[in-house]
């Protein structure tokens, strides 16, 4: 697909899930957040669900979250519009709880079909909830910062589970963590590119 016809669907794509996601969370909200960045882009973030700053802008990760993750993407080399940023839940939830089963199932078939639009090369997990998305029976601090190759929707991608920001906003360890698994990406990527040759390639294998 070139990068307009990607693009068209994606726009394709935030149109209809604005329209047809009818759960509990439309009620209380401003935005639909379906996700912005670059069609054609290798890395895609997902995380939770919009705060408050995304509802009111309809944009993902602007608030102080969004910044860290932002100023640490730019930090190790990229910029934000070479990008996706998306997330699991594409409402706030009220009070920002934590997004129920049924809210992640509604948004799981808009989610999945943004991956296959833009088949990135690694599919970066920001937080518990988009881990386990790939890994439901793993914890976040037993898998973050490792790479691990997943089939998902008959594909083959890359996945490179992260803290969330929020936490590390919270405490200065999870900040150093964060900022750890965040400076491998680039190698990670130079991996993927050069055939991801070296090392183990199973399914699940952990690579980093
Ligand atoms: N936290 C998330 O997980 N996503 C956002 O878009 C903002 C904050």
């Amino acid at each position: 697909m070139t990068h307009e016809e990607k693009k068209h669907k994606l726009d394709v794509l935030a149109t209809k899930m604005a329209r047809e996601l009818t759960y509990d969370l439309v009620k209380g909200t401003k935005h639909c957040v379906p996700g912005e960045g670059n069609p054609d882009a290798d890395i895609l973030f997902i995380g939770e669900a919009p705060g408050k700053d995304e509802d009111k802008s309809g944009r993902p990760f602007v608030g102080r979250s969004g910044q860290l993750l932002r100023s640490n993407i730019r930090r190790v080399g990229y910029k934000e519009e070479d990008v996706f940023i998306a997330n699991v839940v594409k409402h706030r939830p009220p009070e920002n709880r934590d997004p129920t089963p049924e809210e992640i199932a509604a948004c799981a078939p808009y989610l999945d079909e943004q991956i296959k639009i833009i088949e990135p090369k690694l599919i970066v997990t920001v937080g518990r909830f988009s881990m386990g998305k790939f890994f439901p029976n793993e914890k976040i601090s037993g898998i973050h910062g490792r790479v691990f190759k997943v089939v998902w929707g008959g594909k083959t991608y890359y996945v490179f589970p992260l803290y969330h920001p929020a936490a590390a906003l919270r405490s200065t360890a999870m900040k150093q963590a964060f900022e750890k698994d965040f400076d491998k990406l680039p190698k990670v990527i130079e991996w993927i590119k050069s055939g991801a040759k070296t090392k183990v390639d199973e399914a699940k294998e952990a690579l980093f």
